[in-house]
């Protein structure tokens, strides 16, 4: 009898993430202000290339975006069930503390973005720091910015606890707001010439910080191949490891500096067969879409967030019954992987005598990566399924098929039920 493991409940992962995105100001306002001084300063006469920003658009960013947009922006993708990850980068530009708040600006407007935050996003939405300030490197000792950048000269960070320290720092001021944090993004493309010390720092200060011992970091945006959901240090026996959570498409909903609007069809078309995420959807593979808070902003015209819900509802004619796809969180796609890989499988078989043609089976599973939804192919016809001596019910159509159901499609069952640490029992009557 085989046994493999599939997608979540049949259906291919979606998830969005959201950058930049931070209580009360615009991050590209102060990003690109702070850019130009730096290049004032150590590169005089040199003008700023594009990555650096446009300093004639200055004129027509906001230096915030307001808690109302927040809200709307919120409430829109939990009706229309988007999930995945939004930053909150804890010190942003060094303007204020999201544990301290920001004084230069109405204190109501503070409070609505924290309410906001664990009220309405954090359900549906991972909520990480993206690193300190985003901008420039802060001075752990001091709390001034250094002329250093976080995803500039950060890049190649420093490889001993100075990183770890770093990201350590980034999760409390989250943690004192009462926000557990599921991992870490990174700002650009911070740590990406030390991947491996910057996944141990992430694990390290997880670990410590939020008691979390499988988080993620998110670090690669891949156009030129397919999706896959690295795992670095495993530690098998001790429900420990950490997921690279790696998007395939963006940012091409308003850009990150939100004058630069992207389109829908880069995504997909509106006959669903062209864009970046048709052949991922057809191969079955994480679709993770990246996209920058002041891009869907957009400078109060809200472009961008009007490219998510023609995206959104492109998704929707793709998979009109919801049984193809999966809205989740980044965490969850992570803790799904791992439990895919990390779980033991073993069938034991028993014929009955008296009924031949019958018979028993059971299947022990033994992991230390629990998960939602786990879900198992069997190429066997089955009648009857108990998990850990609890009935599951069975279904007829993709459609129901849901958590604690199982369903037969010709000489296949599929079963799906929440795994748990420790050893699980299916018992099988075929
Ligand atoms: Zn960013």
């Amino acid at each position: 009898m085989n046994v493999t493991v599939c997608n979540p409940l049949l259906r291919t992962p979606l998830s969005l993430i959201v950058d930049d995105s931070c209580p009360v100001i615009n991050l590209t306002y102060y990003w690109i202000h702070q850019r130009h001084a730096w290049k004032a300063r150590h590169q005089p006469g040199v003008s700023p290339e594009r990555w650096e920003g446009n300093a004639s658009q200055l004129k027509k960013i906001p230096p915030t975006i307001p808690a109302d947009f927040a809200y709307e922006w919120a409430e829109w993708c939990w009706e229309n069930g988007v999930k995945g990850k939004f930053s909150l980068i804890p010190y942003p530009a060094g303007v204020g503390r999201v544990d301290e708040g920001f004084s230069n600006f109405p204190v109501h407007e503070y409070q609505a973005w924290l309410r906001i935050y664990r009220e309405i996003i954090w359900p549906n939405f991972d909520l990480t720091p993206e690193m300190l300030t985003h901008t420039a490197v802060v001075d752990l000792d001091t709390f001034t910015l250094t002329e250093e950048w976080e995803q500039v000269e950060w890049v190649d960070p420093p490889v001993d606890n100075k990183l770890t320290d770093y990201i350590i720092t980034a999760m409390e001021m989250l943690d004192n707001v009462g926000i557990l944090c599921e991992g870490v993004t990174s700002p650009g493309a911070f740590g990406k010439r030390q991947e491996a010390a910057y996944a141990k720092a992430v694990l390290t200060a997880s670990q410590e910080v939020t008691n979390n011992p499988r988080p993620f970091y998110f670090l690669w945006l891949k156009h030129d191949e397919l999706p896959d959901v690295p795992i670095w240090y495993a530690e098998k026996e001790k429900g420990i490891a950490i997921a690279s959570i790696v998007s395939c498409a963006g940012d091409w909903f308003g850009g990150w500096t939100g004058y630069d609007l992207g389109n829908a069809d880069r995504f997909i078309t509106e006959d669903l067969q062209g864009g970046r995420l048709p052949p991922i959807l057809e191969k079955e593979l994480p679709c993770v879409l990246v996209g920058h808070w002041p891009g869907f902003y957009f400078n109060g015209e809200k472009s961008g967030f009007d490219v998510l819900k023609t995206v959104k509802a492109r998704l929707n004619s793709y998979d009109p019954d919801g049984t193809k796809t999966l809205w989740m969180k980044n965490s969850e796609i992570g803790h799904y992987w791992m439990a895919r890989e990390f779980t033991e499988i073993v069938v034991i078989e028993e014929r009955m005598e008296s009924l031949p043609v019958t018979g028993k089976r059971e299947i022990k599973l033994s992991t230390q990566f629990p998960t939602a939804n786990f879900t198992l192919a069997i190429d066997e016809s089955i009648r009857h399924v108990q998990v850990n001596e609890w009935d599951l019910r069975q279904v007829h159509s993709r459609r129901d098929f849901q958590r604690d159901t199982f369903l037969c499609e010709g000489k296949q069952t599929f079963i799906a039920f929440d795994l748990e640490v420790g050893d699980t029992v299916l018992e099988l009557i075929l």
